[in-house]
């Protein structure tokens, strides 16, 4: 049926194009892209040839009312370069306007680099938060940092290789000494993910910043004493226990 179509895609490994990603493709009458020639080659993968239509961060104020327009009769697909549009992608708003002009709204689900390097860094999974890319400037990172201090969820970011140090270091320094995960490359031939503290982390990829993409995951602070008025209760019953007993 016409509408608006997200189709999540492989993030390195081109077997994680799940089937109905690929039927969707090669059923859409246009794909919203963010760069032709990586699209290209995917179709390329699965022997489709179809529309594209650029589709970033610089022109998609111009072109989604176009977009939009077409939801009504034809299979609009979107696509990013790698894993799961919107996620640090362009889309939201495309998806925001389908649903304003009453169109179908479809999404094919995928790969996403975010929870694949939460899979593997055996850290909690039960609560996480998603920053995408913290700022690149010092003083911007530190205040994005300072903000999800206090929060009880394992952090995810995306991160790149030359960066990758010295955003460690301000995680160390804003959130404390915490357990963390380095993911690169996941679902690629070199795919590894090195855990360890903040700061051990930060003093590794020091000198020879990592090579590929990377997704950095951090464990969520410490337990505090929990304060719930059971545990004071048993607290004062085991005290007890360990007094002298007075003889009469
Ligand atoms: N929409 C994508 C997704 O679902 O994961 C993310 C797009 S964002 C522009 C690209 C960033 O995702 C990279 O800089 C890197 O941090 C992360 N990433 C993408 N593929 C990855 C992979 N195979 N291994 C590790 N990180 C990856």
């Amino acid at each position: 049926s016409p509408g608006l179509y997200i189709v999540a895609t492989p993030i390195g490994n081109l077997g994680d194009l799940s089937q109905r990603a690929a039927q969707v493709l090669a059923n859409a009458d246009v794909i919203a892209v963010e760069d032709s020639r990586v699209t290209a080659k995917l179709l390329q993968h699965i022997g489709v040839k179809r529309s594209m239509t650029p589709y970033h961060d610089h022109n998609a104020e111009a072109v989604r009312p176009g977009l939009v327009a077409r939801m009504g009769g034809e299979v609009v697909a979107l696509v990013s370069d790698a894993g799961t549009p919107l996620i640090s992608d362009p889309g939201y708003k495309l998806v925001r306007d389908a649903r304003a002009a009453g169109h179908l709204v479809v999404t094919v689900p995928g790969p996403c680099a975010a929870v694949a390097a939460l899979t593997l860094a055996g850290l909690p999974t039960d609560r996480f938060l998603f920053l995408g890319f913290l700022p690149p400037k010092a003083g911007a990172r530190a205040t994005a940092i300072a903000e999800v201090a206090a929060v009880r969820a394992t952090l995810i970011l995306y991160e790149s290789g030359p960066r990758l140090a010295a955003t460690l270091a301000a995680l160390a320094e804003g959130l404390g000494d915490r357990e963390a995960g380095v993911a690169r490359e996941i679902t690629k031939r070199f795919e590894e993910c090195v855990t360890g503290t903040l700061s051990d982390l930060a003093a590794r990829y020091a000198d020879t910043p990592p090579k590929g993409e990377i997704v950095v995951i951090v464990a969520p602070p410490g337990e505090p004493a929990p304060a719930s008025e059971e545990d004071a209760d048993t607290a004062l019953r085991e005290a007890l226990t360990r007094l002298p007993v007075s003889k009469a």
